[in-house]
Order: structure tokens, then C-alpha cells, then sequence
């Protein structure tokens, strides 16, 4: 079976990593090249904060600080996202799971709808690199490219090479105070996924410290392997 027959039940990708190692970027490149749905509890807990919402409002001030926010909190985000008609064809989990208890949510949210995980991808990196990775970052307002100071820069200032845009857009959470706080919860509360996926025989691992099209080539490969199981 190629994986995109009738009878294939649509794959469910969990990118796990660090803030800084890629995820975001790898996640929009394979949403493109496999019509996957990028789903981001980080972006869907922004734009709570942004609309104001009770959810938001609780949420900011633990974000703002580097911390996780609440599995309750992050579950029922989570769950009226993927009650929309769009992830049906496959999504590529983007920073989430966070806890075990995420992760076993995750499983039971999946179950109910006849699914499960297929693959948990680890994006290995070095965490002293992740503090200038996050602290240079930002995104272009129109089309969500994201750049870098030092490491990826548009060829104009100020112009987005991918869209012409000219607004771009800095998370408040990522200077190198708030990552160093967010990278102890990855260590504390996430890290423990990599082994929970691995005793599953779920997990494979990719280092993340190379070129981003190096690494968008590995994760394509254990995609592909995803569809098609
Ligand atoms: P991210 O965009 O994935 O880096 O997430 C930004 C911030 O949102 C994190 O530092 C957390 O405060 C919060 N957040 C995002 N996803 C989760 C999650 N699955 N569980 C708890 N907090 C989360």
C-alpha cells in the first residue's frame, strides 16, 4: 500500500525537539510536501493569547516566563483542532506532546477517532546552540518564512525573499533569558517523551545540527515510511 489509497488511515507525525532545533521550519516543509497539516499548540496558544480568549489569558503569563502551560489548557486547544475538517488527510504535531501526560491524551484522543501515532521523530541538537538559534529568530508577517540575524538573513534587509514582504514579526519569548527557561522545561517535562516513543518502537532520530535542507531530506524519508506503513 502506498499510504494514500482509501483504506489508509491518515499519519500522524510528532516532531519532538528543543526550542530552536528546527521544528516549526521542518514542520511547514513537510506540511507542503505531503499535505500534511503543521499543528502547532505554540501557534494555536498565540493566537488565544492574541484573541483574548479565557485560555489566552491564562496562558500568556507561563509563556512569557518559558514555562509549559497546563495540559488542561493545552488539550482542549489541541482537541477543537483536530475536530476540523482539514487534519483528516495527516498532521505533523509540532510541539506537543510536551508531558507524558500529553503524550497519553494524545494517545486516547487518537483511539476514539481510530487512530494512532505513526512515527516520533527527534530533532537532536546542541542546547548552547539553541540559545542563539532562538535569540536571533523571526518570521515574516505575510507568509510565516522564518529568518535568522546572523544564520539566514533575506538577500535585501528588511524584504522577505519568499513573499516581498516587509513586516516581520519577533516572538517576546524568545530571548536568551526566556529559552535558557525553556529549555529546562524541555529537559524536565519533555526530553522523557523521547524514551516513552522509544520503548514503543516509535521513535527515530535525526540530527538536527546540520543544513535545514539536509535535515528536511531525513525527516522526508521517515515521513514517506510513515504514509506508508
Ligand atoms: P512553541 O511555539 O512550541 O515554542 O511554544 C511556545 C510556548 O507555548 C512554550 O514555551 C509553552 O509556554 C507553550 N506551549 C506550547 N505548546 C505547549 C504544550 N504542548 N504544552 C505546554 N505548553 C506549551
Amino acid at each position: 500500500m502506498d499510504g494514500t489509497g482509501p483504506t489508509a488511515t491518515p499519519p500522524v507525525v510528532i516532531l519532538l525537539g528543543p526550542p530552536g532545533a528546527g521544528k516549526g521550519t521542518q514542520a511547514r516543509r513537510l506540511e507542503e510536501r505531503f499535505g500534511l497539516v503543521q499543528l502547532s499548540t505554540g501557534d494555536l496558544l498565540r493566537a488565544a493569547v492574541a484573541a483574548g480568549t479565557e485560555a489566552g489569558r491564562q496562558a500568556q503569563a507561563v509563556m512569557e516566563a518559558g514555562g509549559l502551560v497546563s495540559d488542561a489548557i493545552v488539550l482542549a486547544i489541541l482537541k477543537d483542532r483536530l475536530a476540523e475538517p482539514d487534519t483528516g488527510s495527516g498532521v505533523i504535531l509540532d510541539g506537543f506532546p510536551r508531558t507524558t501526560a500529553q503524550a497519553e491524551a494524545l494517545d486516547a484522543l487518537l483511539a476514539a477517532a481510530g487512530q494512532a501515532v505513526g512515527a516520533a521523530i527527534a530533532l537532536e541538537v546542541e542546547d548552547e546552540a539553541m540559545v542563539a538559534r532562538v535569540s536571533g529568530r523571526f518570521t515574516c508577517a505575510s507568509c510565516g518564512e522564518g529568518w535568522h540575524d546572523t544564520f539566514k538573513r533575506p538577500a535585501r534587509d528588511g524584504v522577505c525573499d519568499a513573499c516581498g514582504g516587509t513586516a516581520f514579526r519577533r516572538r517576546a519569548d524568545d530571548t536568551a533569558e526566556t529559552v535558557r527557561a525553556r529549555l529546562e522545561a524541555y529537559h524536565a517535562e519533555t526530553a522523557p517523551l523521547v524514551a516513552f516513543y522509544g520503548a514503543r518502537g516509535q521513535l527515530a532520530r535525526v540530527d538536527a545540527m546540520g543544513a535545514i535542507d539536509d535535515v528536511t531530506e531525513a525527516l522526508a524519508a521517515l515521513v514517506a515510511g510513515a504514509r506508508a506503513a
